[in-house]
């Protein structure tokens, strides 16, 4: 339980709400943010409000109140649970993990960022080179992935466009030695197309408006974004970015980190031929196609070292293995050479990317570590991962998005009943059963083999023939009928908010999504002809080269059924699933309080929908019905022993169990309390707040 800060400040826990009511706890949420205090807990689960404006909370003073500490002696805040999870895998030798959840523009990469800069603060008190080396590179991979995994929004400036989990890994005195992150899903189509108001990726508009002449003009580019297709949508958006500055950033991050010039130069190399390959346009004499206008062609062979016959016939050509085992070439239509096109740009982002994580990492792996002589090697791992998205026009990769939170859901049902249970159980306590919505049943909708929705896709992408994304939505009408988490217009014919031909339903924990399959079957299937693989593997750029290791097969050696996308990004959830499974968890549940970027404005409405379907009055229910406050012994001693005559100054008992037991039996609270093996259960926070304001009295 927190300090008490004042009750003008509200309960720094739900848990101390006089009725766990929907009402009470919007009102807490409100005036906590109100006054400035946007964390509140839940137990150890940390409630975050945007304050939309820079706060003086993070410094070093703030830092040294929390190091070390326990999480109720400090008001609420994400360096408390930061240090819990510290302590845990320093002191217990658990690997444990903060799982950041939220709505895009919720909060959760700020969070992230101060959850690492937090770590990297109370670590490494001597300094050590090779330990302050790594450090750096973990907190500058930071500006490195923003700059080329983030872009802005129209729900926020610097909305992150992927998941992403970090390990920290830890020697025996506690010092991080290394780490790895890993990606998920990067939303690659806003590489080549963006919504009114959005813009693609920050890394371009850096690049071009803060990349010096000489190298805009080496890559044959000019410094202006409206010049190119893939970011003249997003030329003229206005942003809190500043994307020069950023440039020299990012560059100096990739310098510090370990870069070296030639891959530096490399990857703004695929950039430029990212913005030159979007100006490439084709026609059709009815015959044949050609593309319009040699430069921009002869550009790009330049930037991707190739040649220019090579590129042309890549974006022109395809190769084909007959049934008889020919190899032929077959041109392209002038539609099939555009969606080429933008398929190869969306690739070059996607590996691009790739390769920078994976470059990344490998500075970062733990080199060298032998358990027998440094024993255990322990992990902290942080996820900051996209949240529940509900859009006007909700496609392909928001389904995927609302099924890695549905997944994320479940984990969290799973682990907050489990570790409750597990511990009461340690400590042979008797526990009450809490009811929560589960819902597996809307995870088995979308990933069960055979019959939930991703297999019906992958059934409609193998499918020889035309299946277009409506005879795919038939397919699912069909096989899912009888779902009670899906509909769609032709099961719910008077439903008028659905289009007949194009949309179906999913009624989803934290709320009804709309999806279009317009799309779903192309973005599943994920296409890219072979002739662009072996183009970038027969670069002369050793870096690009090293991007495109699948390049080297023939087209007769390509499996003919690749692993769709949705199947691709479901086996990678799983495995995050069950890597988080086996940690001990904390969680940061970010809450957004305005869709205005307002520091003011509490969207009463807004703020009780995400309440809602984050689950966090059920979780309050669990802390309260169980014990809200569990500690040992020696801690709760230590606290309260001023408040006791038998304790105070010291006690004659023979154990600090006993000791407790007196103080709690002079105050009156023994019917509100448990006496585990090593711990004290308090059930009502009430009788805490008690105890503390009596030793705050004295
Ligand atoms: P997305 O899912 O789109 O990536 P997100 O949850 O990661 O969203 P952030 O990028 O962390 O959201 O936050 C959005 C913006 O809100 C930040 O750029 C910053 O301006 C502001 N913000 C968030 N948290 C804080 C904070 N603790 N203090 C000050 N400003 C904050
Ligand atoms: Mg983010």
């Amino acid at each position: 339980m927190a300090e008490l800060e004042g009750l003008e400040f509200g309960k720094s826990d739900f848990v101390l709400l006089d009725e766990v009511t929907m009402e009470q706890f919007m009102e807490n949420l409100k005036l906590r943010f109100e006054k400035g205090r946007i964390y509140t807990y839940i137990g150890e689960v940390v409630v975050s409000v945007n304050p939309y404006r820079q706060m003086d909370i993070y410094g070093k003073d703030t830092i040294d109140a929390y190091r070390g500490r326990e999480l109720y002696e400090n008001p609420p805040h994400l360096y408390a649970v930061s240090d819990a999870a510290y302590k845990a895998m320093k002191r217990r030798a658990k690997d444990t993990c903060i799982v950041i959840s939220g709505e895009s523009g919720a909060g959760k990469t700020e969070a992230s960022k101060y959850i690492m800069q937090y770590i990297a603060a109370i670590t490494n008190p001597n300094q050590r080179v090779e330990v302050e080396s790594v450090k750096n590179v973990l907190l500058k991979s930071n500006c490195v992935l923003e700059a080329f995994g983030n872009a802005k929004t129209n729900r926020n400036d610097n909305s992150s466009r992927f998941g992403k989990y970090m390990d920290i890994n830890f020697n025996f005195n506690g010092d991080p030695t290394g780490g790895n992150i890993n990606n998920y899903l990067l939303e690659k189509s806003r590489v080549v197309q963006q919504q009114d108001g959005e813009r693609n990726f920050h890394s371009f508009y850096q690049l071009l408006r803060g990349g010096s002449d000489e190298m805009l003009g080496s890559f044959h580019l000019q410094n202006d974004p409206a010049l190119y297709t893939y970011t003249k949508e997003g030329a003229a958006t206005a942003t809190s970015n500043n994307d020069r500055s950023s440039h020299k950033a990012v560059m100096s991050a990739l310098e510090v980190i370990g870069f070296s010039q030639e891959e530096i130069t490399s990857i703004y190399q695929v950039l430029a031929a990212i913005l030159l390959l979007g100006n490439v346009q084709f026609e059709s004499d009815g015959e044949s196609v050609q593309i319009v206008g040699l430069e921009a062609v002869n550009h790009i062979s330049e930037l991707i070292a190739s040649d220019v016959d090579s590129v042309c016939k890549s974006l022109l050509f395809r190769t084909v293995a007959t049934g008889g085992g020919e190899v032929i070439e077959k041109g392209h239509t002038e539609q099939d050479a555009c969606f080429g096109c933008s398929a190869f740009a969306k690739a070059l982002y996607e590996r691009l990317f790739g390769w920078i994580v994976n470059r990344i990492n490998s500075v970062i792996e733990v080199k060298d570590y032998n358990p027998v002589l440094h024993g255990k090697n322990t992990v902290i791992g942080v996820l900051d991962i996209y949240g529940f998205e509900i859009f006007d026009n909700n496609s392909f990769e928001q389904f995927c998005i609302n099924y890695c939170n549905e997944k994320l859901q479940q984990l969290f049902i799973e682990l907050i009943l489990r570790q409750e249970q597990g511990e009461y159980q340690r400590e042979g306590i008797t526990w009450q059963h809490i009811d929560y919505f589960n819902n597996q049943i809307i995870v088995d909708l979308v990933e069960q083999p055979h019959k939930g929705i991703i297999s019906i896709l992958d059934e409609a992408c193998l499918t020889v023939g035309k299946v277009t994304d409506t005879v795919c939505l038939e397919s699912m009408d069909t096989k899912l009928a009888q779902h009670p988490h899906y509909t769609s217009r032709k099961l719910s014919p008077t439903d008028k908010t659905m289009d007949f031909q194009k949309q179906f339903r999913i009624r989803h924990y934290a709320g009804d999504v709309t999806y279009s399959v317009e799309g779903f079957l192309d973005k599943n299937k994920d296409l890219l002809f072979q002739d662009f693989k072996r183009l970038m593997y027969n670069s002369a750029n050793p870096v690009m080269k090293e991007m495109w290791p699948d390049g080297q097969l023939s087209i007769t050696e390509v499996t003919k059924r690749p692993l769709t996308a949705a199947t691709l990004f479901k086996n990678s959830i799983v495995a995050l699933v069950d890597k988080l499974g086996c940690k001990e968890p904390y969680y940061v549940r970010c809450i957004k309080p305005n869709e205005m970027k307002s520091q003011v404005l509490f969207d009463d409405a807004r703020c009780q929908h995400q309440v809602a379907y984050l689950g966090l009055m059920e979780n309050v229910m669990v802390r309260r019905a169980g014990f809200a406050y569990r500690q040992h012994y020696a801690r709760v001693l230590q606290r309260y022993k001023m408040t006791c005559e038998y304790t105070w100054p010291n006690h004659m008992m023979a154990s600090d169990r006993e000791a407790v037991e007196a103080i709690i039996t002079q105050h009156g609270f023994q019917d509100d309390v448990a006496y585990g093996h090593t711990k004290l259960f308090v059930r009502s926070p009430r009788s805490l707040y008690t105890l503390e304001q009596e030793r705050a009295a004295l």
